[in-house]
């Protein structure tokens, strides 16, 4: 019944691990039930065709997407990616997972998720300016403030999200600062934003370590991914104590046992692209850093990284999803039966729409609030939001991460059932 004629998904594909983690949550909806197919299947799906003159003179086609998983709850709401690797199928998931993520940690957003099939390394700043606003005016039909908010990702940042506002503002001849979020402070952008992903990832990890008993304070980490995720929560972690004594990016693996120091890697990533040929560490093979012993693993970079082979290896007791979707459906299993705590992305990573509905909000009242009000007010809906999680795991002997999808699944689709169908 849910099959769909424009995708066929692989095992193990994000779409899968999606459609699997649905199907968990389903027995336990009751007559909401009778509404699931609505998750199955995204709400709108838009493909455009991005053109642009390269700085050569030549033109360049690239393959745009903005897909909006669900409005039943609030308008579409999550990030924009660059990648060269971005799918239909790929963004389809991550919009989903926004459904899921907004409605989990309870703020007035659906799920929305855009990609541009591009290696933006490969982009001079003209070029991916052009991209970008070309990108914006072709999927400015379906966003707006009240419609659809996109945000940063994966491979784009407050400057990209500074084009998209003034591109859409002067295609509707006025300022909109609340159309995107994740925009520079001078443009309607929120003070905590840029690091509000991976200080979320940093709470959830010190809440869950708190609640198994494990100190954090000494505790082993290891990172995978070394961005705007994955550096901060290794920045953070470290400040609170823990380890870091690996990291991997996509220049490699370094690791130090006495613990690595992030703020310096940091400014090497700065210098040089990424972690590797940092001096005070040593580098490791790509697939060893799994196996390595560690207390806690926080894979902060792309999603399928952690299958059944790689999650067989992970020493971990605490696994927390700083990316989306980084666990396959059957890595899952594996954490589920080895025993392993598994922090799902979905309110792991939520620190970052949750600053981004600070700041839209912020810009509908152009009323600006201090940094440490944000981060208070983060903390609060990011932990309460976790603890409710928690408490239904508990009761109901499932795992984190079906727990998080029966309270936002039933959130979505009651508003489903409550708005009924048209016509
Ligand atoms: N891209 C981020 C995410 O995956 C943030 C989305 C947003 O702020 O809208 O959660």
């Amino acid at each position: 019944m849910s099959n769909l004629s424009y995708l066929k998904p692989q095992p193990g594909s994000p779409w899968d691990t999606y459609l699997a983690q649905v199907d968990q949550v389903t027995p336990h909806l009751g007559p909401l039930a009778k509404w699931v197919e609505t998750l199955k299947k995204p709400k709108r799906a838009l493909i455009v065709d991005v053109p642009i003159e390269l700085d050569n003179g030549t033109v360049a086609h690239f393959e745009g997407y903005r897909v909006q998983h669900n409005v039943s709850r609030g308008p579409g709401k999550g990030g924009v990616r660059y990648h060269p690797d971005v799918t239909l199928e790929e963004v389809m998931a991550l919009s989903a997972w926004m459904t899921i993520k907004n409605a989990a940690v309870n703020i007035p957003y659906g799920g929305a998720k855009g990609g541009i099939r591009v290696d933006p390394k490969k982009l001079s700043p003209n070029e991916l300016e052009k991209l970008t606003r070309r990108y914006t005016s072709e999927i400015g039909v379906i966003i707006g403030p009240t419609k659809d908010i996109p945000a940063p990702d994966v491979n784009t940042n407050g400057q990209i999200m500074a084009w998209m506002m003034d591109t859409y503002s002067a295609n509707q001849g006025a300022t909109v600062t609340g159309v995107v979020t994740g925009k520079p402070i001078e443009l309607g952008g929120s003070l905590g934003r840029v690091k509000a992903t991976g200080r979320g990832v940093f709470l959830t990890t010190r809440e869950a370590a708190r609640n198994m008993g494990l100190a954090l304070d000494g505790a082993r980490v290891i990172v995978q991914g070394f961005g705007n995720v994955g550096g901060v929560a290794a920045e953070l972690l470290a400040q609170a104590g823990a380890k870091v004594v690996a990291i991997q990016d996509h220049t490699g693996s370094v690791k130090n046992d006495k613990g690595l120091d992030v703020p310096a890697l940091q400014a090497h990533a700065r210098k040089t692209g990424g972690v590797k040929g940092f001096a005070e560490a040593e580098a490791i093979g790509d697939e060893d850093f799994w196996g390595l012993p560690c207390d806690i693993l926080v894979p902060a970079a792309l999603e399928g990284q952690v299958d059944e082979k790689r999650a067989e290896r992970v020493k971990a007791k605490l696994v927390v999803e700083g990316a989306n979707g980084p666990v396959t459906k059957a890595g899952d299993k594996v954490f589920a039966d080895r025993g392993i705590t598994l922090v799902p992305d979905v309110i792991a990573n939520s620190g970052g729409v949750i600053v981004s509905y600070f700041e839209w909000v912020q810009d509908f009242s152009s009323f600006f609030w201090g940094e440490d009000e944000i981060n208070l007010r983060l903390e609060a809906i990011q932990l309460s939001a976790f603890r409710d999680i928690q408490r239904i795991a508990a009761e109901k002997k499932v795992s984190l991460r079906t727990a998080a999808y029966i309270i936002a699944c039933q959130r979505v689709l009651q508003a489903r059932a409550e708005r009924g169908l048209y016509p």
